[in-house]
């Protein structure tokens, strides 16, 4: 059995909604009944927690809030279901996870309070929304689903906001609630992001917790893979808006993605994937509205480069990817702390060290003053540290005039400051070393 975890832009809209369905019909027919995570509609958290944070002085801004969100949600849910009796009930169950909100707005206001629990207990409601639409979408097409609240599958502490969900109370609920429907041959959709405490109060597991979800979830059923459907082919090998001719990966190692989410990376958040991982579960990274594409396989085999040399399993070249985190300085000897920046590399000779920073706000930028401005490349792949790799590199980046050559922190990658004016050339140096 499979997860599959489908993002807020893969359930935003209604051409995106029936790929959706198509994909999990796919699923069905070829592997047998699946588990469906999905997200928000895109924008609806975020519109959520402004409400919440509106709710305790400036109600009616907050009810205006949940009037859009409803409206969307009514169009959305009219675009995609055809029958008369399954769309009325699906826009009564609409309304009713909506007037649930409304009135939790009207009591945040009544006692003029916010609090992180509140906000869950409002902020739940985008989840509950976009998978009330998404399972009558499937009832609609025939497919076996069944809507179980994830409220009643992840057992989480109370850290609002940022919950921590609690792995063996979860696995029991997971076994009670999922595996008898599962039996009958029916499919499940949930919600990501949310859980409960143990006394049922609504959790949310924080920002993007969805993709956590989805993992924990594939670990408590041992599923035989999670899958990440979003709007991207996969993780590529270097940032398609800079590399055109970028391409996805096919398998990448977790320590990988760690350096590059690190390192200027828009890619999955190596901490939420983790529990699958460890759990022997591989992790797919799949685009919904490419869906024939092969994405990107996330493992987490031992790290035989280290050990065994580096074509080993299935991550095939030494180097896999290269990212960079551009505009940032370089300092010599700056105080260890007292500087409110965040430090990228630090890196030391004999008497010297060096530092590079990279400064994110005006006031920041002001710290830094005249320091020279430099990029870094991270570089990423089962043989970066490797001498032969650290070699082939270095004819690459012959042109460039290299700052600095950092490696030590990762076994899984090496990184290259370079002044911030060769950036896009160095990268583009690199990357034509990628995959060989
Ligand atoms: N809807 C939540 C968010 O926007 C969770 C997620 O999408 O993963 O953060
Ligand atoms: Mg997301």
């Amino acid at each position: 059995m499979r997860v599959l975890k489908f993002g807020g832009t893969s359930v935003a809209t209604a051409e995106a909604l029936q790929q959706v369905v198509q994909i999990i019909q796919g699923e069905v027919a070829s592997n047998g009944p699946c588990m469906v995570v999905a997200s928000a509609t895109a924008g609806t958290t975020n519109k959520l927690l402004q409400a919440a944070t509106l709710a305790p002085y400036r109600c009616e801004d907050a009810r205006q809030i949940l009037a859009h969100i409803a409206d969307d949600h009514h169009t959305l849910a009219r675009e995609v279901i055809d029958s008369g009796s399954l769309l009325h009930d699906t826009l009564e169950h609409i309304d009713a996870h909506i007037q649930r909100a409304l009135d939790l707005v009207d009591s945040l206001h009544v006692l003029q309070e916010w609090t992180e629990q509140s906000s869950d207990a409002l902020v739940m409601t985008g989840e509950l929304l976009s998978t009330t639409i998404l399972a009558a979408l499937l009832q609609g097409w025939s497919t076996p689903v069944s809507l179980i609240p994830a409220t009643e599958l992840l057992q989480t502490d109370d850290a609002f906001g940022a919950a921590t969900v609690h792995f063996p109370a979860s696995q029991e609920q997971c076994r009670r609630r999922l595996l008898p429907v599962l039996r009958e041959g029916m499919s499940v959709v949930t919600q990501g992001f949310i859980g409960a405490t143990a006394d049922g109060l609504p959790t949310t597991l924080g920002r993007g917790g969805s993709d956590a979800s989805a993992s924990i979830l594939g670990a408590c059923v041992a599923a035989e893979e999670v899958q990440i459907w979003t709007d991207v082919s996969g993780v590529y090998s270097a940032d398609p808006r800079l590399i055109p001719t970028a391409r996805p990966i096919s398998s990448l190692h977790v320590g990988e993605i760690r350096e590059l989410a690190l390192y200027g990376a828009k890619v999955v958040h190596p901490e939420a994937i983790l529990p699958a991982l460890e759990a022997g579960i591989r992790v797919r990274i799949l685009n919904t509205f490419a869906p024939q594409d092969e994405g990107t396989v996330i493992t987490n085999i031992t790290n035989d480069a280290e050990h065994h040399g580096p074509l080993h399993g299935p991550l095939h070249g030494p180097l896999h990817a290269v990212s960079a985190v551009q505009n940032c300085v370089v300092m010599q000897d700056a105080p260890t702390d007292g500087l409110p920046l965040p430090c990228l590399l630090e890196l030391h000779t004999v008497d010297h060290s060096v530092k590079v920073f990279q400064p994110t706000t005006a006031e920041q930028r002001l710290l830094v003053g005249t320091a020279p401005t430099v990029a870094v490349l991270c570089i990423v792949g089962p043989a970066a540290v490797h001498n032969a790799t650290l070699h082939i590199l270095g004819d690459a980046l012959q042109e460039i005039d290299v700052l600095a050559t950092v490696m030590g922190t990762s076994p899984w990658a090496v990184y290259a400051v370079v002044p911030q004016s060769q950036c896009l050339q160095a990268l583009q140096q690199v990357h034509t070393l990628l995959g060989s």
